[in-house]
């Protein structure tokens, strides 16, 4: 059986008394690809800020790993990379000092470091341009790196967050083709927020968030029979009627 990496159960959420996120719970395991699916607004963002414990939450429960993030935060979020929605690599240092630093905070030797740099630079082709400053890559080469970052200390679960929003196609195509690759051979539990349907592959599985709820979850075969859809767009665009597809 698979194991489970994220579990959501019940959580809900306010901004000083708007509701963000309503009673939302769904699971991810390892070797499994969830797009976390909703257009602008849906809620998408403050369910990570939730998961990686930048905002509280008063009930419900998220685990990581079996690790209660409330209760067990370290070992919770030592299970965990992410990749947020806006940029945090420091733009004046080169790529082989932003991870090294990250490396260093993840209490990473240097000399693992340096392997580890090595190999998920490699997997990206961007080990070559490792003593390049953050400025003078272009966006995909700047979000390519920040997934390598995310996963220099091996995780089990990678969070993403939009992170091919603005990107040329070659870029957008080359991260969603990689990812994919991490799920298969590495076991990894990926949570994917998007509202871009195409880099969905057949075997991913969906949450479909709408305005803070859960609007349907499962294999695509499953959303697809719930709203009743011959597409993911059609499905999408059911079951967030204020939601545009992409
Ligand atoms: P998404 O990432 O899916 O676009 P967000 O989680 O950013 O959605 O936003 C969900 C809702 O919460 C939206 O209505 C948004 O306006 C609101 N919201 C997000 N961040 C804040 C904040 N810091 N303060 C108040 N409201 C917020
Ligand atoms: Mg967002």
């Amino acid at each position: 059986m698979k194991k489970q990496a994220l579990q959501v159960e019940n959580i809900s959420f306010s901004y000083s008394g708007k509701l963000a996120l309503d009673s939302v719970s769904f699971d991810v395991k390892s070797g499994d690809c969830t797009f976390l699916l909703g257009p602008n607004g849906a809620g998408k963002s403050t369910l990570f800020s939730l998961i990686t414990r930048l905002y509280d939450y008063r009930q419900g429960k998220i685990s990581i790993c079996g690790f209660d993030v409330k209760k067990q935060t370290t070992k919770a979020l030592a299970k965990l990379g992410v990749v947020f929605q806006q940029p945090t690599l420091d733009l004046d240092l080169n790529v082989m000092q932003n991870l090294r630093y990250h490396s260093a905070l993840h209490g990473i030797s240097r000399k693992k470091a340096r392997h580890r740099i090595q190999e998920e630079l490699e997997r990206f082709n961007m080990y070559e341009r490792r003593f390049e400053k953050i400025r003078q890559l272009n966006g995909g080469h700047r979000r390519r790196v920040e997934i390598a970052r995310a996963l220099l200390h091996e995780p089990s679960l990678l969070l993403l967050d939009e992170p091919t929003v603005g990107l040329d196609v070659p870029s957008r195509k080359s991260i969603v083709a990689h990812v994919h690759q991490l799920v298969a051979e590495r076991n990894l539990a990926v949570l994917w927020a998007s509202h871009l349907i195409d880099e969905i592959y057949p075997a991913d599985n969906l949450v479909i968030l709408h305005q803070g709820k859960v609007a349907a979850k499962g294999s695509i075969e499953k959303v697809l029979k719930v709203a009743q859809a011959s597409s993911i767009a059609e499905a999408f665009q059911l079951l967030t009627p204020s939601g545009v597809a992409a």
